[in-house]
């Protein structure tokens, strides 16, 4: 199936009530009820979006996710299916033939997915982050060109702003790109990008500004790299401790020429792009920490509901029960967090506060819940034939990618404390 066709079905599915680009309840949906404007009820498109994703990852997802974990695999037959399914780039707008979803939409999504596998879920995440700069500042040209393209086919893209020198302090990157006639040339190297050996094209951070006293919000500049440029070397793929099956690469770019077509918005404006990113990728990263704890938990139950010792199920055992109870806590409270950043960013407002939020807590959340899970499982959970090992080793890298634990809190306060200064 074409993924026109794909979009099809799922606008379909969507039916009399589609609205693109917004997760606000309908009016008729909740008008004349109490509590108008604040809900927790999902919209029937909704709920379809969440089970297209949860039977995807059940039936298809889970059951191989352990061999791909074993073998570092590209999951590629489960990502044409995620994109055959409309899974995937479901925030692309309409107008380049996508489905225009809302972030909150592409949580939904994205929470069962990665309750799947989130090494799948990472890989298709990369898409979203490597095409939210040109959603948020691409010209029509630019949009039609590369979003399209990833409707056409399901094509990968990638984020390339890390570099081996500088991650947290985005400022310190030393890719360099010099205007030459109606082309920049591009030089240094970035390190960690997903998708970074199976893209198409890449979403690419470059300083623009020689001068090292220039406002970073001003000295550097967003590409659009064609991955198949001369001058470009994709490293090896690295082995990693968690996401096995995701593609993470170092890229060096050689006197790489770009046409100036391919600049977003203008010289100068590539910090706040690649920044303003962030705040549409967070919530789903945080939803796919979300989707690994849940999982993490239901396994956790369902082995402690059968395994006995001292002659009762280990779930009756009260030190047992009130660790579920604290992991079901987390789950629920994390999931608030993402669907709250979701909601602010869809409804037009700034959510940084909140996009930061969600991410760091529900990264914490995923970790402790994962570690709790294996802990519940004893021994077993110690090893491999069990799931939940994956999982542990799966949750550490959202404390890191995507802003890390300690970059979020730095966000948190200042924008907390911003209030009583202002
Ligand atoms: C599997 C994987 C996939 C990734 N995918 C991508 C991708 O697609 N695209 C991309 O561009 N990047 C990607 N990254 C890079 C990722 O975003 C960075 O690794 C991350 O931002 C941290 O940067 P760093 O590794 O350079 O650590 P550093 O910035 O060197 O930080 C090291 C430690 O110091 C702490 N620290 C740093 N500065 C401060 C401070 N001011 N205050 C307090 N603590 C601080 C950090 O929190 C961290 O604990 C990926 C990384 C991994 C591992």
């Amino acid at each position: 199936m074409s993924a026109f066709g794909a979009c099809r079905m799922l606008r379909a599915v969507a039916g009399r009530g589609w609205r693109p680009r917004s997760s606000k309840p309908a009016p008729s949906a909740h008008a004349k009820r109490p509590g108008a404007g604040f809900s927790f009820e999902l919209t029937d498109e909704q709920k379809e979006f969440q089970a297209t994703a949860r039977k995807f990852a059940v039936e298809e997802v889970i059951p191989v996710a352990a061999q791909y974990d074993k073998t570092g695999e590209y999951p590629l037959p489960l990502i044409k299916r995620a994109w055959e399914l409309g899974l995937m780039n479901s925030h692309i707008p309409e107008s380049c033939g996508g489905l225009g979803l809302g972030t909150f939409e592409s949580c939904l999504i994205t929470e069962e997915l990665a309750y799947g596998c989130t090494g799948v879920q990472t890989a298709i995440e990369g898409n979203s982050l490597g095409e939210m700069p040109v959603i948020i500042a691409g010209n029509e040209q630019q949009q039609k060109k590369y979003l399209g393209r990833m409707i056409e086919e399901p094509l990968m893209c990638a984020y390339c702003v890390t570099e081996p020198g500088a991650g947290s302090d985005v400022a310190g990157i030393k890719t360099k790109a010099e205007k030459k006639g109606d082309e920049y040339v591009i030089n240094g190297q970035k390190m960690w990008i997903t998708n970074g050996g199976k893209a198409n094209w890449y979403f690419l951070l470059a300083r623009t500004d020689p001068d090292p006293k220039a406002p970073a919000g001003k000295a550097f500049t967003g590409f659009i790299v064609e991955a198949n440029s001369p001058g470009i070397q994709v490293g090896r793929k690295e082995m990693n401790m968690g996401q096995r099956c995701s593609d993470t690469r170092g890229i060096v770019f050689e006197d790489v020429r770009v046409p100036k077509e391919n600049v977003l918005l203008g010289e100068g404006a590539g910090f706040k792009i690649a920044m303003g990113a962030f705040d549409k990728t967070r919530p789903p990263v945080a939803a796919g920490a979300v989707g690994l704890a849940k999982r993490a938990l239901d396994e956790a139950t369902k082995y402690a509901l059968e395994r006995k010792t001292f002659g009762k199920p280990i779930v009756e055992h009260q030190a047992v029960s009130f660790m579920l109870a604290e992991m079901a806590m987390k789950v629920e409270l994390a999931r608030m967090a993402y669907q709250r950043a979701a909601w602010e960013v869809d409804a037009g407002r700034r959510n940084t506060y909140y996009a930061s939020i969600a991410k760091a807590f529900a990264g914490d959340v995923a970790n402790q819940v994962a570690m709790d899970a294996v802990q519940i499982f004893g021994g077993n959970g110690f090893n491999t034939e069990y799931p939940v090992e994956k999982l542990m080793r799966d949750a550490k890298i959202y404390q890191i990618y995507e802003g890390t634990a300690q970059i979020q809190r730095m966000i948190i306060a200042r924008e907390h404390i911003g209030k009583y200064k202002a």
